[in-house]
């Protein structure tokens, strides 16, 4: 990493770098080799407080802006991003652990996409004209006010304009609070958002673990609080918000079922089921862990599935000839390997894997599971890991019954020659973000999001624009007002 490159303090609020050591500290570790690449500090209230200030008299100034106005700072800001895509890479790859080979192509990448997505339809924003009669309504789709922005770990430059862009492109403010697994990357975007032309005060970024999320959320300056993490932190966060009628999106966990009938193309098929699960280290929401396989092709995908998992290249994640780096954190390490060992002790049958890799990063080794059953501790929680679990179905309805037998509902993918049975099965595949033939697509242009406890609320797409907005109807009566007294 260059020093340019790295933030030089732990927030950014009002337009600049913030500094306050008073705040509790926090390492931030290169998971590659556990080496402490910076140390930053959590926000204090004082540094809550002027985020918060800031954020107010920021977005006041913005709104008033055209959207064509907003649009075109959102714009500038994407294409900043993409010229300094190689920096932002690094620096992703430094905080996350994901090899370059990814970072590379989908992190700064998605989200000068969101940025450009949501700066080219910030000038569209209107309301609408209902005529009564010779009375009429008009509509005004105005912003929310201040949100917050609440980031997991695994795509820190992502996620932070996932929610920012469409925020921005309406006219709010955004706070945004990252993992503090992963504070680096949400720094340089508020940064060039600054560069770009932001009022100070629009974008800022605040660091620290729940506890600055909660107090975030908890703010009654706060309007809207749009979650990426898990499920448990979702339900204490929409409690949190729901006590103050605050507008929220929460994506959420999920355990996606990816369904691989026997008339699929094999290769394609062993592709899905690697970028669902392997992808980013397992390190990915709506992953397709569970891969139901039916009966007749199993043994055939599974030595297909090893053979391709034996190409992998694990190692230095800034080699850009590596393709599988290591997990976030050694806690993360610690987590997927209780499950392995779960798998393990349940009697999943090990096909590869199941292994730490020596050395001081957080490697483990891509691990499959077959034979899994259904009531297996390994088909039914979230791993968050590079652990797939298969499982043998023998028809149709069966496995739709069986994919579904889950609280979650976040993505759910199906592989077939038969293009019939593709559209019938997601038909009846009870989640969000859905896949025929490919798996963990994202474009900025699809609406993403969860059912049931995987989430509510869509972002990307035109849906975001209604999650951050909301609309003022004004009634406008032409003749004269008839009171019954
Ligand atoms: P967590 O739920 O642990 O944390 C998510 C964020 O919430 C973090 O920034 C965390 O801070 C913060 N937080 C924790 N407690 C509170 C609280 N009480 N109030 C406010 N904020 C709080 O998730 P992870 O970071 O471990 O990420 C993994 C999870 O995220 C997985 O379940 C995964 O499926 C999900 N995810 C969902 C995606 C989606 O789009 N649906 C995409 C990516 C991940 P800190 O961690 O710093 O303590």
């Amino acid at each position: 990493m260059t020093y340019d490159t790295q933030p030089n303090a732990s927030h950014f609020v009002d337009g600049a770098y913030l500094e306050d050591a008073a705040g509790d500290p926090i390492d931030v570790v290169y998971p590659a080799t556990g080496a402490v690449i910076a140390r930053i500090h959590a926000a204090t209230p004082a540094v809550i407080a002027k985020a918060v200030e800031s954020g107010l008299r920021a977005q006041a100034e913005w709104a008033a802006l055209s959207g064509r106005e907003r649009g075109r700072v959102l714009t500038r800001a994407a294409r900043i991003m993409r010229d300094r895509n190689r920096d932002l890479s690094v620096l992703e790859t430094r905080d996350t652990g994901k090899p370059l080979s990814e970072t590379l192509y989908v992190d700064a990448t998605s989200a000068a996409d969101a940025l450009e997505y949501f700066g080219g339809l910030a000038g569209s924003l209107t309301g609408e004209h209902v005529q009564l009669g010779q009375d009429w309504v008009y509509t005004i789709r105005e912003p929310l006010g201040l949100c917050v922005g609440i980031g997991a770990w695994n795509y820190p430059t992502q996620i932070s304009c996932w929610k920012g862009a469409p925020a921005l492109a309406c006219g709010n403010a955004m706070i945004f609070k990252p993992s503090e697994e992963t504070p680096l990357c949400a720094l340089k975007v508020a940064e060039i958002l600054v560069e770009a032309g932001a009022p100070a005060g629009l974008y800022n970024v605040v660091q620290g673990a729940g506890a600055v999320g909660a107090a975030l959320v908890g703010h009654p300056d706060v309007a809207k609080v749009s979650l990426t993490g898990s499920v448990p932190t979702g339900r204490k966060v929409y409690a949190a918000a729901a006590d103050g009628m605050k507008h929220v999106t929460m994506e959420l966990g999920g355990k996606s079922p990816l369904l691989i009938f026997d008339d699929a193309d094999p290769d394609d098929a062993v592709g899905g089921a690697i970028l669902g699960n392997f992808y980013s280290s397992g390190q990915v929401c709506s992953n397709g862990t569970r891969v139901f396989v039916q009966r007749g092709i199993k043994e055939a995908f599974l030595a297909r599935l090893a053979e391709r998992l034996a190409q992998a290249k694990i190692g230095d994640p800034l080699d850009e000839s590596v393709n599988f780096g290591p997990m976030v954190s050694a806690r993360q390490r610690e987590i997927v390997l209780g499950y392995i060992e779960k798998g393990k002790a349940e009697g999943a049958r090990l096909v590869c894997g199941g292994s730490v890799i020596d050395g001081d990063g957080f490697y483990i080794q891509p691990t499959v599971f077959a034979d899994v059953t259904d009531d297996m501790v390994i088909a039914r929680e979230e791993i968050f890991g590079p652990v797939m679990a298969v499982l043998d179905f023998d028809d149709e309805a069966e496995a739709i019954a069986r994919a579904n037998n889950t609280p979650f509902g976040l993505s759910a993918g199906v592989f077939t020659r038969d293009l019939a049975r593709g559209h019938r099965v997601i038909g009846q595949l009870r989640a969000g973000s859905c896949f025929i033939n490919s798996y963990n697509d994202a474009p900025v242009e699809a609406p993403f999001g969860g059912v049931k406890m995987s989430g509510v609320g869509r972002e990307n797409s035109k849906a975001a624009i209604h999650h951050y907005s909301q609309l003022k109807s004004v009634y406008v009566r032409m003749g004269r007002v008839e009171a019954p007294f």
